[in-house]
């Protein structure tokens, strides 16, 4: 079911009128729905059911401390990739041991954090790496639980930016060196080998190089265990797509059903590492239409959010949905919907088609819930929107808008 829908002639979250939300948040201003979050969370849960498993959010999708608690309630896990992710993680209520670490350029500091924290696992992606969680486990007296990230060599068909899995990127070890790195690995001091993970990109709308990777993964863990390796976990990583646009990605039964039967015969835990496909739909951008400006050439709206706020069309040319806030039957016309930054590639949209708006209507900019906050910034000084977290028929700001002083936090005059 979708939470977002118009009814009597306007768009609602959930039971609440997305223009009530605006009039106490201003804009721009993210929306969540909680139950939309629940019921993708749920859904990658249950069809988990029949296996040891774990569901590790990707924080890096969406780090707003209330989506965290939400998903922590509901027995998630973390799959972090910064010592400030862990940090988040926790104070949000995830267990230590439900986090799992990925990411080519963990610092000693970031290492030494994670290791008093007692996660679960490290996904390491280097051998350099390793040495140095060793050494730092070493100094800390501790064990450190690890997993090498393997590149599979997967091509998950999708934007060259968010594709990881292929020998050209610069993530994990080839699995032709992951077997002597495991070897290497469990005679270590400090290190206990523990699992196996993943990542092969990002918005995948197929289920095949899910498959395709399942399957290598598992002849590794095959051979690992005839060499006396056995591992606890296997991290499949994430990267289910979602509906922007026209794509019709597999829904999160459709992918476990398709690589549960590659790994149903493994005695590991199976861990994956969804971010976008649990709250990429959860989430809008609502922004204000400021002006209107015809060139002759092309029409623009200009709004009152902008490439700093969501980065998505700006970095990838990536489609959101737009739509008026209030319901018109007026005849639509393309137009470019851009932001006041000063730069060319300050748009969320170009020759959409759009009906005429007053200045001043609202626009809901869709399917914004992952990589939108969290990856939005101050360029041009411009304060970061609120946030606001809808349950039911009530709302309660998560994140405040930032102020001006904000901007200046921690700088020297
Ligand atoms: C980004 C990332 C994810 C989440 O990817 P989604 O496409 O949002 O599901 C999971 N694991 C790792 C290691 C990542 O880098």
């Amino acid at each position: 079911m979708d939470h977002f829908i118009f009814k009597k002639g306007e768009l609602y979250c959930e039971d609440v009128p997305v223009r009530k939300i605006v009039e106490e948040a201003s804009t721009p201003l993210y929306i969540y729905s909680s139950a939309t979050l629940k019921r993708h969370f749920e859904a990658f849960d249950k069809a988990f059911a029949s296996h040891p498993h774990l569901v590790c959010f990707a924080v890096k999708a969406n780090n707003n401390l209330s989506i965290l608690n939400l998903l922590a309630r509901l027995g998630s896990g973390a799959d972090i990739v910064s010592g400030g992710e862990l940090f988040r993680a926790l104070k949000a209520g995830i267990p230590a041991g439900k986090i799992v670490y990925s990411g080519v350029g963990k610092t000693l500091d970031e290492i030494r954090y994670a290791l008093t924290s007692g996660i679960l696992m490290f996904n390491v992606e280097s051998m350099d790496e390793l040495d140095a969680i060793k050494n730092t486990a070493a100094a800390l007296k501790k064990q450190a639980n690890i997993s090498f990230r393997v590149n599979p060599d997967v091509d998950p068909k999708t934007h060259p930016y968010i594709s990881t899995g292929l020998k050209k990127n610069k993530f994990g070890l080839a699995c032709a060196n992951a077997i002597e790195a495991y070897h290497k690995a469990s005679h270590m001091d400090g290190l206990k080998v523990v699992g196996i993970s993943c990542h092969i990109g990002s918005q995948i709308t197929e289920t095949s190089p899910f498959v395709e990777t399942a399957r290598k993964i598992r002849n590794l863990v095959d051979e690992l265990g005839r060499d006396g390796i056995d591992l606890k976990f296997i991290d499949m990583g994430g990267g289910l797509g979602i509906k922007y646009n026209a794509e019709a990605p597999p829904k999160p039964e459709e992918y476990l059903s398709a690589i549960l039967p590659e790994l149903s015969s493994m005695p590991q835990t199976l861990i994956i590492e969804p971010g976008r496909a649990i709250c990429g739909n959860a989430g809008i951008l609502v922004t204000k239409l400021l002006y209107t400006k015809d060139t002759g050439e092309k029409r623009f709206y200009i709004v009152d959010a902008a490439m700093n706020d969501l980065a998505r069309p700006s970095l990838y040319q990536a489609h959101h949905e737009i739509v008026p806030v209030e319901e018109t039957a007026a005849a639509s016309q393309p137009v470019d919907i851009v932001g006041p930054i000063c730069e060319t590639g300050d748009f969320f949209a170009k020759d959409r088609p759009m009906p005429p708006m007053e200045k001043g209507s609202l626009l809901a900019i869709k399917s914004a819930g992952a990589y939108g906050f969290s990856m939005s910034s101050n360029y041009n000084s411009r304060p970061r929107p609120a946030e606001v977290m809808v349950t039911g028929d009530s709302f309660r700001i998560i994140r405040h808008r930032e102020t001006y002083e904000n901007l200046i936090r921690g700088e020297d005059n």
